[in-house]
């Protein structure tokens, strides 16, 4: 159930308005990284959550970017007033003069209409708050994009207020996967084929114009790495048997994990 208050969670105030800003704001309104994005991500994610208490941390999350997709809403709405009747100000923004009449719409700052294709929900928990992790790094750097290119101190106030809250989710994300207890190379059940695992291809090769060559660092070298010379060669596929074996034993974790949770629970 949703219930909203008649009050924005951070006041705005801002001097003279800059269209061309408002224009800037609308990326975090209906762009990818944007407030929307996150709050449907994390509800969507919320729905299909079994675990309660992280659920519960889903829908209080996907909860408060509502409300900073009303206060960006709102700075936005307040910068791009003037293009209702200013002509200079309508050029800033055509379409959101002409067609939206100065006001915000579920566009990017290019005027590009929101899609769910920006929404990343798999299912799984665990991937969903990697997710998660990621989208709100994203929106930090966005935001602290537009505070760069303000000179508003009222917007930067408010923008600075987002931009926190954002470090605040990311923590509390990094909490909750953390909490999950998995390792965090055991993704879903199948597990990956022992040997090619372990190699890495050096396929990038050759010396650069700038002097560029072939690094070294922990990503490539290990006790538990092979390192591959490129180009990379065809690798032989499994065989048959070797599949349909991988894919028996991926069903009896299933089965096993499955009658853990359900004992746990009785
Ligand atoms: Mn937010
Ligand atoms: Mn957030």
């Amino acid at each position: 159930m949703y219930h909203h208050i008649k009050k924005l969670m951070y006041t705005v105030r801002i001097g003279t308005p800059d269209p061309r800003f408002g224009n800037m704001l609308l990326e975090q309104f209906g762009g990818a990284n944007g407030e929307l994005a996150a709050a449907l991500q994390y509800s969507i994610q919320g729905l299909n959550c079994e675990d309660p208490a992280r659920k519960d941390l889903l829908m209080d999350i996907g909860t408060e970017e509502l409300s900073h997709l009303e206060i960006v809403g709102t700075l936005a709405r307040m910068h791009l007033k003037p293009m209702k009747t200013a002509r200079e100000a309508a050029e800033a923004d055509p379409l959101v003069a002409i067609a939206g009449g100065g006001g915000v719409t579920l566009c990017n700052s290019m005027g590009n209409a929101w899609t769910a294709d920006y929404l990343k929900v798999t299912g799984e928990l665990d991937v969903d708050l990697r997710s998660n992790i990621a989208a709100e790094a994203r929106a930090k750097i966005v935001y602290e994009r537009l505070i760069n290119f303000c000179d508003d101190p009222g917007t930067k106030d408010a923008l600075q207020f987002l931009m926190t809250r954002e470090i605040t989710h990311l923590k509390a994300f990094m909490a909750a996967l953390e909490s999950m207890g998995k390792d965090p190379l055991v993704i879903g059940l199948i597990q990956p084929t022992p040997g090619i695992v372990e190699q890495f291809y050096n396929d990038s090769t050759g010396e650069g114009d700038d002097g560029e060559t072939d690094e070294r660092g922990p990503w490539n070298e290990g006790d538990d790495i092979e390192f591959i010379e490129g180009p990379a060669q065809p690798i032989a596929a499994a065989t048959e048997e070797e599949v349909t074996k991988e894919i028996h034993q991926a069903a009896r974790r299933t089965s096993a994990k499955s009658s853990r949770t359900k004992s746990k629970r009785a």
